[in-house]
């Protein structure tokens, strides 16, 4: 298992507002996430329609220690405020080939990047 460490992202959208968020991830996330796609929708407001290449800077790694990230991350999940920008890319499913948002991705590690749908049809087989 690779180390998760806290993250800060930050997207400035001029005269629609900030995105901000803070979550947990692993730098090979982090560095997937980079130069890719962000959908966000409508998350500034009606017709805001927030999108965008996600660039080097726009997420910066906080400095805590590994250890400590993972125990508050037991209880609070991954995504500790804000936006989680790895919610919001989308992830090439190694089983089935299709595309999904991180939401509906059961893992994201670089080889072994699986679906919740695959998963769940892996998981039933045995
Ligand atoms: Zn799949």
């Amino acid at each position: 298992m690779e180390e998760k460490y806290l993250y800060k992202f930050n997207w400035d959208c001029s005269r629609q507002g900030e995105v901000e968020g803070l979550f947990v991830a692993t730098e090979s996330e982090v560095e997937y996430a980079i130069g890719k796609e962000a959908y966000f929708g409508e998350i500034l407001g009606k017709h805001s329609e927030v999108y965008g290449t996600i660039e080097e800077g726009e997420i910066k790694k906080v400095d805590i220690d590994s250890n400590a990230v993972g125990q508050v991350a037991e209880h609070l999940g991954e995504t500790w405020s804000g936006y989680n920008p790895l919610h919001y890319i989308k992830y090439d499913c190694q089983v089935c080939e299709d595309r999904y948002s991180g939401e509906e991705m059961h893992s994201t590690e670089e080889d072994d990047m699986i679906c919740n749908y695959c998963q769940k049809e892996k998981s039933e087989k045995r």
